[in-house]
């Protein structure tokens, strides 16, 4: 009998799964609580695969052998709660690619900066003629690439929910980027929950495999303590110390060693700005050394990258007051390290739909960076409440052509304006893109005004 699997949830990873599953010969049925996207609608018609949307039908999902859900579907949905209680297997879309390829997987995890990482990391391995995928929470979903075109290597942006459902995937090469708080929403508000998730990373490596992580990460390093893993240990620092395979020396280069290749390179060839960066460039690097790349070609990639959408996007200067996208920043940490890339008094854009936030950790750096904070969201009284005693000016708006416009007002020339929001989108937009570039049109708006 043919194998029945239900995928639950018809995004991209979870059209991909479906399109894997029938290519393997499974029986394949998907089904979508919300409204399916045209654009995948469009692919499961064209695919002959079966699915409903708007609803769960509980019947049929309670019969499947195993179930993909989609990431984005959190552990106490009803539909996860009553398959659970069948004991019906659930994996992620990950898990389910990662049984039909042996291709080398350079997988990258972290609180902040993965999606950056990985098309960086992607941009080096393909600069340097390899055969590679990107996969993950960016582009197109692994498990549609290992069903229809195939890569020797890929690249995977791994978020937690993802490696919540996995089990026997296998990194090749292994990154943490950081740990921060984030999602604790889906982690019953507990921080080693979500620490053991982010972790999962290292399941199954052997001793051919590599780790890379951020050394400085109390976070991380405090987990290490406990756990051991038998992959080969790659740390990154900003400063060197013992055993780091890459830091930064006295003469500002970015140093890189692993046993096969050592190199330096200028710290101010780099493409990407802000310390957060260097270490997402150092992490790229590391996974690019070990797989044997040129040192040239490792050193031309990271130069030359372009960077990624509304990540400290760059978006227009207007009167002399720079403009600045960084609507990714939905939470405080990544909120940190956008202000501390700003060389210029800062008109910052916070607020949205708030996951618990804890703003003290930006308030030595608002103190010493922002000249006017101005509140963008439905429920701006936290922010208010927490920055008026420190901030001269905190503007209380509730749409972004209002917010964009009290911005233009408080800043002068030399300033910056920086949309590094802290929160998620939700409560005014549909998303971070969304966000971000209703955010850019309005401002090239004021432009060619
Ligand atoms: P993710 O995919 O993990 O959400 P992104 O690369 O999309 O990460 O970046 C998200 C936000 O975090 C951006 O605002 C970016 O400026 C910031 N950021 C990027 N890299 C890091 C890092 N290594 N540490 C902290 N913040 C970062």
């Amino acid at each position: 009998m043919k194998k029945r699997i239900v995928i639950l949830g018809a995004g991209e990873s979870g059209t991909g799964a479906a399109i894997l599953a029938k290519d393997k010969g499974m029986e394949v049925f998907l089904s979508d609580f919300g409204i399916i996207a045209p654009k995948y609608l469009a692919i499961l018609e064209k695919e002959n695969i079966e699915y409903e949307q708007g609803q769960h039908s509980m019947d049929r999902i309670l019969c499947a052998d195993e179930i993909v859900k989609s990431p984005g579907i959190p552990e106490t949905a009803p539909v996860i709660v009553q398959a659970k209680a069948k004991n019906i297997p659930i994996i992620s879309e990950i898990e389910l690619a990662g049984r039909y390829t042996d291709s080398k997987m350079v997988c990258i995890t972290g609180s902040n900066g993965k999606t950056t990482t990985t098309m960086l990391t992607y941009h080096i391995l393909s600069h340097a003629g390899l055969d590679v995928g990107m996969g993950g929470n960016v582009g197109k979903s692994l498990a549609y690439q290992v069903a229809r075109e195939p890569h020797e290597y890929y690249v995977v942006e791994l978020s937690s929910f993802q490696l919540d459902n996995m089990y026997d995937f296998k990194a090749n090469i292994a990154v943490l980027l950081n740990i921060t708080p984030d999602h604790l929403d889906r982690y019953d508000y507990k921080m080693e929950n979500y620490v053991k998730a982010k972790f999962r990373i290292l399941q199954n490596l052997t001793p051919s495999d590599a780790f890379i992580y951020w050394k400085d990460d109390p976070v991380v390093a405090e987990q290490l303590r406990r756990i051991t893993t038998e992959a080969r240990c790659f740390p990154f620092a900003e400063h060197r110390e013992e055993d780091t395979a890459a830091y930064i020396d006295a003469e500002n280069n970015l140093i890189f060693n692993t046993p096969a290749t050592s190199m330096a390179m200028p710290r101010a060839d780099l493409a990407l700005n802000g310390l957060h960066n260097i270490y997402n460039s150092m992490a790229a690097g590391l996974s690019a050394c070990l797989l044997n790349l040129r040192k040239d070609e490792i050193r031309e990639a990271l130069s030359d990258f372009q960077g990624v959408e509304h990540r400290l996007e760059y978006v227009e200067t207007i009167d002399g007051v720079r403009w600045i996208n960084d609507s990714k920043a939905t939470n405080v940490n990544s909120c940190w390290y956008a202000l501390e890339a700003m060389t210029q008094p800062t008109v910052l854009i916070l607020g949205g739909k708030d996951k618990g936030n804890d703003y003290s950790e930006i308030l030595p750096l608002v103190k010493e960076k922002v000249k006017a904070i101005v509140a963008m969201g439905k429920d701006n009284r936290k922010i208010l409440e927490f920055f008026g005693p420190h901030v001269d000016t905190v503007a209380d708006t509730h749409s972004l052509e209002d917010a964009v416009a009290t911005c233009a007002e408080l800043a002068g020339e030399g300033d910056t304006v920086l949309l590094s929001p802290c929160c998620a989108s939700f409560d005014l937009f549909t998303s971070y893109e969304d966000r971000g570039t209703k955010f850019k049109e309005a401002v090239r708006a004021r432009k060619n005004s």
